[in-house]
């Protein structure tokens, strides 16, 4: 695992916010918890600071002068797997994230606790990391449930002849889900699991990582054939012989 602290090399973090009075005490805060924040009050600079950078996380204003986060997201997201966690502000633009898949791993909402915020950064490097070496998950053998196949090796996902672009995170969420296929797993677990053995936060992302996990299987939550919401408790995935699957 890298570490974070200490004489090794700390996490660069691309802070991309262009309100100095969160983005400068923020930075600071994350320079004393061992990070080497750099900040990018545009958009522009975002991305220019990106590949000057090669951050190993980026956190990411939804509202900038010169564009939208989103397209940030996109865009860095077409370039590499960086970690990406959005900051959004409360109401309408909560809605706009969630709403919209455009591949980050995590978001929080203005005004965030930083200490959240942290945690959920550590959270997300120890995933990225573990991932990297290979240290958490061992691959296993492809998971087949009906027509559709994942294979853990290789992060890959077919639903019959078609390949199922998948973030991280919902490659994760949808792996952990068919390994326990037939029966439910607990919001509890799938956040201990899938996002970090600590959390504390809300777990409304699972909810929008379940949405787009069912959008990307062309699923109906009003009738799935792949992921049932069992109400209050968490989500079953359809059991291999549910359904006309051999
Ligand atoms: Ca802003």
């Amino acid at each position: 695992m890298r570490q974070y602290a200490g004489n090794v090399s700390a996490p660069r973090i691309l802070l991309v916010e262009d309100e100095a009075s969160i983005a400068e005490p923020f930075a600071r805060l994350l320079a004393r918890e061992g990070f080497e924040p750099t900040i990018a009050a545009t958009a522009a600079r975002a991305v220019a600071l990106y590949e000057q950078e090669a951050p190993d996380l980026v956190l990411l204003d939804l509202t900038l002068p010169d564009g939208d986060g989103r397209d940030i997201a996109r865009e860095l997201r077409s370039r590499s797997d960086v970690p990406i966690i959005m900051l959004t502000a409360r109401g309408t633009e909560t809605d706009r994230v969630v709403g919209l898949e455009i591949g980050a791993d995590d978001y929080v909402v203005k005004p965030f606790s930083t200490a959240e915020v942290v945690a959920r950064i550590r959270a997300v490097l120890r995933r990225v990391a573990a991932q990297d070496e290979g240290v958490e998950n061992t691959p296993g053998e492809p998971i087949e449930v009906a027509e559709l196949r994942i294979d853990p090796a290789a992060r890959r996902v077919f639903l019959g002849d078609e390949e199922i672009e998948l973030s991280r995170k919902e490659f994760e969420l949808l792996l952990e889900l068919a390994r326990n296929a037939g029966t439910v797993v607990t919001r509890e677990d799938l956040m201990a699991r899938v996002w970090d053995e600590n959390w504390f936060g809300s777990t409304k992302t699972l909810d929008v990582h379940i949405g787009w996990l069912r959008r990307k299987l062309h699923d109906d939550a009003s009738e799935p054939r792949w992921i049932d919401t069992v109400r209050g408790v968490g989500f079953r995935f359809a059991a291999p012989d549910e359904d006309g699957a051999p």
